[in-house]
């Protein structure tokens, strides 16, 4: 819930993080961010937008690889601002298309980008500017990247949201340890957002950032539900999706199932390249001694498998709200 107050404070102070992010003035921007469902991303961008000297033609998530290639022309659309599950497999099918497509800037935000999908935008579209907005939704902007950063390091944004990073019982961690977020709103009274638990990972701490900003940043860690706990240790989606860098691996899901006591958790990725599901199987088991099947409590008994699947870009399932993919889903605790 929203004041008229509320949501003019959340407007006004995202307008100079586009900024950093990168926009100036007479850019052209098509915005993917989804609509609908009470869903943030567009509504909020739409009236932030429109307040800032430039062109925004606004396409949602119902964006085609068509609407894209005729906006870059005839719209000369230079700036993409959307999340990079929708956004990557439309890039690159439009590249193979149009190999000379080229694009400024890609602005992205609701789940982290790989850096070689990054080094693709780069080298492929010629990109110039390619940061990360990090909001959620009902907590608006949390933390923003200038030209300088890199990986998942944002500015935070302590004057609109106070970001407390907190333990299992809520208790906050040394500055620098990773945790779960909390935010508190400061801008925002109609309905108060007070160490709301937005389901996310991170860790804070002051830098001097070279871009001439010193203060608080927010290292972006992934969802709290990210974790992948199989024969008694924890293995994080994080770490096996930079694992899976090698084979530009976009996006992982991955499930886990039981039955009659046995375990499989299914690695399921997306990926440009076509992969092969037993050379992704194997470099994961030697990444992660976890997911070996050898290295078991007993020898004996046959209780744990790993299986990969591989899926062409945009294969996996999205949220129909959020556009989101589930990072873990776990159906030893609930059919989720
Ligand atoms: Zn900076």
């Amino acid at each position: 819930m929203y004041s008229r107050t509320d949501w003019e404070n959340m407007i006004r102070e995202a307008i100079p993080l586009f900024r950093t992010l990168g926009l100036e003035n007479g850019d052209r921007l098509i915005n993917t961010l989804y609509g609908g469902g009470l869903y943030g991303g567009l509504s909020t961008t739409l009236c932030e937008l429109s307040r800032m000297p430039l062109e925004c033609y606004s396409t949602a998530q119902a964006i085609s690889v068509d609407d894209l290639l005729m906006l870059c022309e005839r719209f000369e659309a230079n700036v993409l601002l959307g999340l990079p599950v929708l956004i990557m497999p439309l890039l690159r099918e439009a590249k193979q298309r149009r190999p000379g497509l080229r694009l400024e800037k890609v602005i992205y935000g609701g789940t982290p980008m790989t850096e070689t999908d990054k080094d693709w935008l780069r080298q492929e579209l010629g990109a110039r500017v390619v940061t990360s907005i990090l909001a959620a939704n009902d907590g608006a902007q949390l933390g923003y990247q200038c030209a300088r950063m890199g990986g998942t390091l944002h500015h935070a944004c302590p004057d609109y949201n106070l970001i407390e990073v907190v333990d299992e019982n809520l208790a906050p961690v040394p500055e620098g340890e990773p945790g779960e977020l909390l935010i508190t709103s400061l801008q925002k009274f109609e309905g108060p957002l007070i160490r709301y638990r937005i389901g996310d990972l991170g860790r804070v701490f002051h830098h001097d950032c070279p871009c001439g900003v010193s203060g608080p940043v927010l290292e972006y860690l992934g969802r709290a539900d990210g974790q992948v706990k199989v024969k008694g240790a924890t293995v994080t989606h994080a770490e096996m999706l930079a694992a899976l860098e090698v084979f530009r691996v976009s996006q992982l899901q991955v499930e886990i199932v039981s039955v009659d006591g046995r375990e499989t958790v299914i690695a399921r990725v997306e990926s440009p390249l076509a992969l092969d599901a037993g050379e992704v199987r194997d470099h994961l088991t030697r990444q992660f001694k976890t997911l070996d099947q050898e290295h078991l409590f007993n020898d004996a008994l046959d209780v744990f498998e790993l299986t990969v699947e591989c899926l062409p870009e945009g294969g996996l399932t999205r949220n129909a709200t959020s556009g989101k993919i589930k990072p873990v889903i776990d159906r030893r605790l609930v059919d989720a």
